[in-house]
């Protein structure tokens, strides 16, 4: 199976995949980490993201599907996946259609987590998120026992960069699901929305209903 989780940022796709790949054999696939993990390990890769990241812009398709696509391509990911963060556009999700077509698959659902504006710009300045295992925090409504660790693995918590209040506006401009990609999936039958703003349980329960 091959789900795509589309929404905003702070809409909570990181939260959700996690809860969700816990709950499920669903390998979770998140381009943004992928280039976090880039940007950590100083690769040419990372280098070029990180100038794009930082401003809060979209890193280019091409580099983008590149990754993706080698990603997809890995032993772990012939049975299923279920992207975070990606597709962001439809030249992304024709490339994502078009390399699971070739292996006789397809994006079985697509699952849109609906969020207002005002709710995601109090969300994004109150991630932390676990240096060592990434684990996902906030201070509001997932907030971790200890201020400054992770209850799963003690490591240290920190915020991204790119969740600095001017970099979020512009990524909340850019970022959010065009409706072109929406009609993409709607048109293929696969489209779920699902309201983000009810409690984080409530939403990983109509989420894995979704799919079920
Ligand atoms: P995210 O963790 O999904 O919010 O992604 C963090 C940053 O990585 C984004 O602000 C983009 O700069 C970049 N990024 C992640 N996924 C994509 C994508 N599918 N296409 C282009 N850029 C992406």
């Amino acid at each position: 199976m091959f789900v795509v989780l589309l929404g905003p940022p702070g809409a909570g796709k990181g939260t959700q995949a996690q809860r969700i790949a816990a709950a499920t054999s669903l390998l979770h696939i998140s381009t943004g980490d992928m280039f976090r993990e880039n940007v950590k390990n100083e690769t040419a890769l990372g280098q070029l993201a990180k100038t794009y990241m930082d401003r809060g812009d979209l890193v280019p398709d091409e580099v983008t599907i590149e990754m993706l696509l080698e990603r997809i391509g890995r032993a772990d990911a012939a049975a299923g996946a279920m992207f975070d963060g990606f597709p962001r556009n439809v030249v992304q999700a024709r490339a994502l259609d078009q390399a699971l077509a070739a292996r006789g698959a397809r994006i079985d659902h697509a699952l849109l987590i609906s969020v207002s504006d005002q709710e995601l710009i109090a969300r994004l300045g109150g991630r932390w998120i676990c240096r060592s295992c990434g684990a996902l925090y906030h201070e509001r409504n997932d907030p971790p026992t200890k201020a400054d660790s992770c209850d799963r693995c003690g490591g240290p918590l920190y915020q991204r960069d790119d969740d600095r209040p001017e970099v979020v506006r512009t990524r909340l401009e850019k970022q959010k699901p065009p409706a072109d990609l929406i009609a993409h999936y709607r048109a293929a039958g696969v489209l779920n929305e699902i309201d983000g703003e009810q409690p984080l349980g409530v939403v990983t329960a109509a989420l894995l209903e979704a799919i079920r």
